[in-house]
């Protein structure tokens, strides 16, 4: 079996490339490399350097034939995306669409997509947020990544081809750049492993539902396994506050400060936190790492990487 994974060079992207190729797989990448990096490629997939909005990607698919795949490229900057909306929609709704056809072009069976339960549900109306919560993103980001949801779902119904959208919560772990989704765990190691002080976006008091990469490429996985359409949240169901995630990790790394306080961010949900009882139902997926391991495993792997440079 042959998956192609679009932002394989990414950070949730290369965690599902050693997943599926430790399994068997044959895994093909499509990467510009905007916002990942060739380090985290594993030599053993097959790399095409590509924006997914090419139409060289079309013989990509042609050479490849794909069985399935794993759409995760994006522009996943959600501030840039509140400044920038036309190129965040550029990426994230036209890339899609561009996969979309080629999977309709060469029969690809399954499209797995990593989309994002905190950016599409915005604001909770209650926690935590189920799949059947309201839509109402707070940022451009959670409408491009629904939009291409919604993309997804109208070539099910059109062309027949299956879908599985994985709505994860805030994600980090190693290989994590600073800048994405979640980014504030790589952002707060890295600054109190270099002595520096972090900052906190608003009260501290916000909450996240931080879910471990390796749990989240599990679930990639169980998709492709369990073969059932749906759309299911990935995440752990319990919110921690922004100010106990410094203080876990303030403990971790012996750094001796406090953080400093800024405002708030434009277009960032308060609270966040998605019950993903549908997926343990359904797929038989259940996060397996705690908080404090996956934290203590992040810090051992962001020392790794500053000592090797
Ligand atoms: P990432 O930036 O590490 O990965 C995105 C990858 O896509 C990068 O390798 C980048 O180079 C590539 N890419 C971007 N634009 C591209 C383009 N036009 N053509 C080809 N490749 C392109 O970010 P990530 O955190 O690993 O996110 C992966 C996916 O998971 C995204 O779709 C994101 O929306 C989703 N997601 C992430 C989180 C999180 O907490 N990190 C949460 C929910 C959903």
């Amino acid at each position: 079996m042959k998956v192609l994974v679009t932002g394989g060079a990414g950070f949730i992207g290369s965690h599902i490339v050693d997943s599926y190729l430790a399994t068997g797989y044959e895994v093909v990448v499509v990467d510009d490399l905007s916002s990942g990096n060739r380090d985290n490629l594993n030599a053993s997939a097959k790399f095409y350097k590509m924006d997914i909005r090419s139409p060289e990607l079309m013989e990509v698919f042609e050479r490849e034939r794909p069985d399935f795949v794993n759409h995760l490229a994006a522009q996943v900057n959600v501030r840039l995306s509140t400044v920038k909306p036309l190129i965040d929609a550029d990426v994230n709704v036209k890339g899609t669409l561009n996969v979309l056809e080629c999977a309709r072009t060469y029969s690809t069976s399954h499209l797995i997509y990593s989309s994002t339960g905190g950016a599409v549900y915005g604001d909770p109306n209650y926690l935590p947020c189920d799949e059947e919560h309201a839509i109402q993103p707070l940022s451009q980001y959670g409408v491009s990544k629904y939009a291409a949801e919604l993309y997804i779902l109208a070539y099910f119904r059109l062309f027949g081809i299956n879908y599985t959208v994985l709505r994860y919560s805030n994600v980090y772990g190693p290989r994590q750049d600073p800048r994405g989704e979640a980014g504030v765990v790589a952002k707060f190691i890295g600054s109190m492993l270099k002595g520096n002080q972090p900052t906190i976006y608003g009260d501290g008091n916000q909450q996240r539902d931080f879910l471990y990469v390796g749990d989240c490429a599990r679930a990639n996985m169980l998709a492709q396994s369990a073969k059932i359409c749906g759309i299911f949240n990935i995440s752990t169901g319990t919110g921690t506050k922004i100010e106990e995630l410094f203080v876990r990790i303030r403990g971790i790394t012996h750094y001796q400060g406090d953080p400093k306080y800024v405002a708030a961010k434009q277009g960032e949900v308060l609270n966040s936190s998605l019950d993903a009882s549908k997926a343990a139902r359904e797929l038989g997926w259940q996060p397996e790492i705690s908080l404090e391991q996956g934290l203590v495993d992040t810090v051992a792997f962001i020392k790794q990487s500053e000592s090797d440079i």
